[in-house]
């Protein structure tokens, strides 16, 4: 009884060291494009920003799963508003709000989650965006788009784009567009979580393969600009 005893008590004690030697998880924030009385783009009754939500969810315990490190910028059905002061429209405060966290807690990556539309309903396909002349996000961009690009019919090339969340974060930031709501088989994919999850999966691969080629350590910032008169650009 007593050698089982202490057999348990060092096992504690073990655990508890070895948990404080393993490094924390690297840190990446998962954004969901838009929330609370924003839906984004739609069709029918289905709204971007659930769509969003679930996949930010889904990513999340897939990176977690993975020993990641996750903050997101939404966790229910709500605008990011409430860390930026009252003034100008909710509009651009739920945008300043998504840059100011990621300026906060300076994650190695920031993934932000949307859903595309066209009037063409044939056009379809998961497609990844990253800001012009961002070097670390092209990169990102390219990696996670090429591991898309595995499990869809249609092939995409990762796109430049010049969009405020990627614009104003001074981290490797890529925002996945998850496929066009307006296509019939894109929607219904986007409602189901079994493909989500493979969509999730094909997104932690391409950050892994990246992060691989980079030295951002857990929690580190490590991507800050050097160029001042770039960061400071306006909204
Ligand atoms: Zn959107």
């Amino acid at each position: 009884m007593v050698t089982i005893c202490l057999g348990l008590g060092w096992l504690a004690i073990f655990g508890i060291v070895l948990a404080n030697l393993l490094p924390d998880g690297k840190l990446v924030v998962i954004d969901p494009g838009h929330g609370g009385i924003d839906g984004g783009t739609s069709s029918g009754a289905i709204l971007e920003k659930d769509v969003n939500l679930r996949m930010g969810h889904i990513l999340r315990k897939v990176l977690e799963r993975h020993q990641y490190q996750v903050i997101m910028t939404r966790t229910d059905d709500s605008d990011v508003t409430e860390f930026v002061p009252p003034g100008g429209s909710r509009y651009q405060r739920d945008l300043k709000g998504r840059v100011k966290l990621v300026g906060r807690v300076q994650p190695c990556s920031l993934i932000s989650i949307h859903v595309n539309w066209h009037r063409d309903t044939w056009r379809r396909g998961a497609i990844v965006y990253y800001q012009e002349g961002e070097i670390s996000g092209r990169l990102l961009a390219e990696l996670i788009q090429k591991e898309l690009n595995l499990l869809q019919e249609t092939q995409r090339q990762a796109r430049s784009a010049n969009f405020y969340v990627l614009r104003n974060t001074n981290t490797p930031a890529v925002l996945v567009e998850l496929g066009f709501i307006s296509n019939p088989d894109d929607q219904k994919r986007m409602l189901d979580d079994i493909w989500l999850t493979r969509q999730a999966e094909a997104i932690r691969a391409g950050l892994e393969a990246f992060l691989k080629q980079s030295d951002c350590l857990p929690q580190a910032p490590k991507y800050r600009r050097q160029d001042p008169a770039k960061s400071a650009g306006s909204p």
